[in-house]
């Protein structure tokens, strides 16, 4: 640790608490330098977890792109926000409870449709069509786009042609 006042890395730590419900530790130092005292906050750096697709390329882990498979599943169909929040927390704390670098692509979807088979058949069945198919969550959201974009270009054909 660096001393704020002067610099120096030299410092005892005089007492070391974690902070309740974090994985924050909260650090009383003393510079061996200056001997001036100062507080760290320190906490762990997550480890970013990286995504294996089905054609072997990795990226990160993003949360996001659950939550838009869960949700694109349940549209109109009377699943509430919380439902689908609730669904989504309990992937991610499943896949960072049982992977730590790496986490195929595949799991995820294995986990949403399990999820989703717990809540409403109609949900589950959209993902899996769509997701079985295609094998992973970009292919099946490119797809999922794909299709919105064709029946938005049918509809406005219908408007335009006589
Ligand atoms: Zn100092």
């Amino acid at each position: 640790m660096k001393c704020p006042f002067c610099g120096s890395v030299h410092d005892q730590v005089l007492d070391s608490r974690s902070i309740e419900h974090t994985s924050a530790v909260k650090r009383r130092r003393e510079c061996f330098n200056c001997k001036k005292r100062y507080t760290t906050f320190e906490r762990p750096e997550k480890a970013t977890l990286m995504v294996v697709k089905s054609d072997n390329r990795r990226e990160p882990f993003e949360l996001k792109k659950v939550l838009g498979g869960v949700n694109r599943s349940c549209r109109k169909r009377s699943i509430s926000a919380e439902t689908m929040d609730k669904i989504v927390s309990e992937i991610e704390n499943e896949i960072m409870g049982e992977y730590v670098m790496e986490v195929p692509s595949s799991i995820i979807g294995e986990k949403i449709l399990e999820k989703l088979w717990d809540i409403d058949l109609v949900a589950y069945i959209r993902f899996a069509s769509v997701y079985r198919k295609f094998g992973d969550i970009d292919t099946f959201m490119k797809e999922l786009k794909k299709l919105k974009k064709e029946h938005t270009k049918r509809q406005k054909t219908r408007v335009c042609s006589y």
